[in-house]
């Protein structure tokens, strides 16, 4: 079997386009909406995704200001731009690109965003409200995964997932987020016993981890959907995900590539969010 490719540049340009009707129609009622890029040294891999932001802000007609701070910053400083940001009316949401300078603590900067302005969905009361179902915001990538799913018609109730990786930004949300669409949930992480026999019982896998071509072609099923979350760099500096691609595509029925699948869907669910919580705080539901 060879894999359809899942497409990720193109859902993310159809799924922008219907973010930008949206904000088109709240700019014909005066609501205009808007997001801070929160940006603190000069990472190199940081400030393209500011920029990549940024990009996708101007492509779907949403307001977008940038504060590039000193790496020197201090967490007070942070902070108090933070609570600026917060009481700020023209701001609906606010990201702060991580990670931070090791002297400020992460926590502490996610607790003080507005949870309404959490466009990240990182502040504990949106982690919660995850876990329940009763959310208002999703964390990105995450929904970035299961928006493809849903794109390519693939069904995930009564599916057996298995997702590789327990971070808060991607593993953890990913499991409920599956389950809250009736998978049977596996979190597979660095202890876990068995991995490759796990993988090969699951309909959908999702590769989180950080190594390239971690999940080789045995550890797949004939049939399986395989999402690779994974940003690396392989032994010639080329990007590449968590998957064996050329492998694993010559068994899964769906698989999304690096660069080109995951990956421009998570800038596109930040504008998606960006997007409701300009609706929440106007009280509005364009949905
Ligand atoms: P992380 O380092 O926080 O987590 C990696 C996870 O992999 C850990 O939970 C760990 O338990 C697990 N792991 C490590 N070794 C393992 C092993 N041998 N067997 C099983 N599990 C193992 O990373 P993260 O922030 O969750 O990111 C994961 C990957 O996804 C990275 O490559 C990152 O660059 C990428 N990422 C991509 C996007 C995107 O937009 N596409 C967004 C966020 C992260």
């Amino acid at each position: 079997m060879s894999a359809v490719i899942i497409d990720g540049k193109a859902t993310s340009k159809k799924l922008r386009g219907e973010v930008y009707e949206k904000v088109a129609k709240l700019g014909a009622m005066g609501i205009k909406a808007g997001l801070a890029v929160v940006i603190v040294g000069d990472d190199p891999a940081s400030r393209t995704y500011v920029n990549n932001k940024k990009k996708a802000c101007a492509e779907c007609g949403i307001y977008s200001e940038e504060y590039a701070l000193s790496a020197e910053t201090t967490e007070a400083e942070l902070l108090a731009l933070i609570d600026k940001l917060n009481a700020k009316e023209d701001i609906n949401g606010i990201l702060v690109q991580l990670p931070l300078p090791k002297h400020i603590s992460e926590d502490k900067v996610i607790n003080a965003i507005r949870p309404d302005k959490d466009v990240d969905a990182f502040h504990p009361q949106n982690v919660g409200k995850i876990m329940t179902g009763d959310f208002d915001f999703l964390p990105c990538t995450p929904a970035g995964v299961m928006a493809l799913l849903e794109e390519y018609g693939i069904d995930v109730s009564g599916k057996r997932a298995a997702v590789i990786g327990r971070s808060n930004i991607v593993g953890k949300p990913q499991s409920m987020l599956l389950l809250h669409k009736n998978a049977t949930v596996t979190i597979c992480h660095s202890r876990t016993k068995d991995l490759a026999k796990i993988l090969r019982e699951s309909d959908i896998i999702v590769a989180a981890v950080g190594k390239a071509g971690f999940v080789t072609g045995d550890m797949v099923s004939e049939g399986a959907v395989v999402m690779d979350v994974g940003i690396n760099r392989n032994a010639e500096g080329k990007l590449c995900g968590d998957v064996d691609y050329a492998a694993v595509s010559e068994k899964a029925s769906f698989i999304t590539p690096v660069p080109g699948g995951v990956g421009p869907m998570t800038i596109t669910m930040l504008m998606k969010n960006t997007l409701k919580a300009t609706c929440i705080q106007n009280n509005i539901n364009l949905d």
